[in-house]
């Protein structure tokens, strides 16, 4: 009825209003606004599955909104994407990860960063390119420390155009890691084409492992169909020793999730990798 209608319209534009402000903000913590809040990087550990090593981090983005508190990425990522802050935030996580980089370094932890990257950063391969050398020079760490996350949808966008891009981050040195595999329809034949030398196997099929043959099944058949492409293997969101076991059975080569550690501020990480270090 009437009603209904109403409360549907209010709500859609509330939920409008409030992206508009969120934008707003988002635009004001990246200008550094004094009062505007904070962006900052967490980093969870990628883990070796033979070694138990922790053979790299992935930054997610965290920003502490000064009135809302923490907001998620999952809510500010497509806000920017929308609103077109996407490229400066993502410009802003390639300098801090080069500077994150070059302060374990100074403290002697050798690392190595995956950063994730939005379908509009590869649609301008060039200020793409730019950013990270710029970043890798202004702090001196290796391109080879860096990993660009692209998800299949991504990398299925513009297949032309993104293969140029990713051609010219390797070309770089940085390595490309397939995001949220298992989710798109991409084929494999295609992927091959791309210089790419990490899949991500998304956490869906991770977290019904232990119940599901069918999921057991196609986590087997990637992870041998990886392997013979010669591209390495992580399984995201790996929350049990269970799910950890069958992945170590698979020959699965690196699994990240909150079994191993949840993502965190950086001195943290300096912390969790030495005591596993030791
Ligand atoms: P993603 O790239 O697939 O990142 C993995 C997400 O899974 C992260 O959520 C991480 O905290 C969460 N996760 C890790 N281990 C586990 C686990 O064992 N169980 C469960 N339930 N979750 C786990 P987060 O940090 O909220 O990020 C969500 C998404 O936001 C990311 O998904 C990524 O697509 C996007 N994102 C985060 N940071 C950035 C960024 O700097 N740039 C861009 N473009 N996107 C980002
Ligand atoms: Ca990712
Ligand atoms: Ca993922
Ligand atoms: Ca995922």
């Amino acid at each position: 009825g009437g009603n209904g209608f109403a409360f549907f319209e209010a709500h859609m534009q509330a939920g409008v209003r409030e992206q508009v402000e969120l934008a707003h903000d988002l635009r004001a913590a990246l200008a550094r606004e004094p009062g505007s809040g904070r962006l900052a990087l967490h980093y969870q550990p990628k883990v070796a599955t033979a070694e138990g090593e922790v053979a790299g981090v992935e930054a997610l983005l965290r920003w502490q909104h000064p009135r809302r508190g923490a907001v998620g990425p999952g809510v500010f990522i497509p806000v920017a994407e929308r609103f077109g802050l996407i490229v400066p935030l993502g410009d802003w996580v390639i300098k801090e990860s080069c500077r994150q980089l070059a302060a374990w370094r100074d403290e002697g932890l050798q690392m190595r960063v995956a950063v994730n990257l939005s379908v509009q950063q590869l649609r301008q391969p060039d200020a793409l390119v730019r950013r990270f050398e710029e970043a890798i020079a202004a702090h001196g760490v290796d391109a080879r420390q860096l990993t660009c996350e692209i998800t299949e949808s991504v990398a299925m966008d513009d297949a032309a155009a993104t293969e140029r891009a990713l051609q010219r981050l390797a070309t770089l040195g940085l390595s490309l890691s397939i995001d949220d595999f298992g989710t798109g329809y991409s084929s494999l034949a295609y992927l091959r084409r791309l210089p790419v030398s990490q899949l991500k196997i998304d956490r869906s099929f991770i977290q019904d492992l232990e119940t599901s043959a069918d999921a057991r099944a196609i986590v087997k058949a990637v992870i041998e169909l990886a392997h013979a492409l010669s591209l390495q293997v992580v399984a995201e969101g790996v929350e049990t020793e269970g799910q950890a076991e069958v992945l170590r059975g698979k020959r699965c080569d690196k699994l990240q999730g909150f079994l191993f550690a949840r993502p965190m501020p950086a001195e943290a990480l300096t912390r969790w990798a030495r005591g596993h270090d030791a």
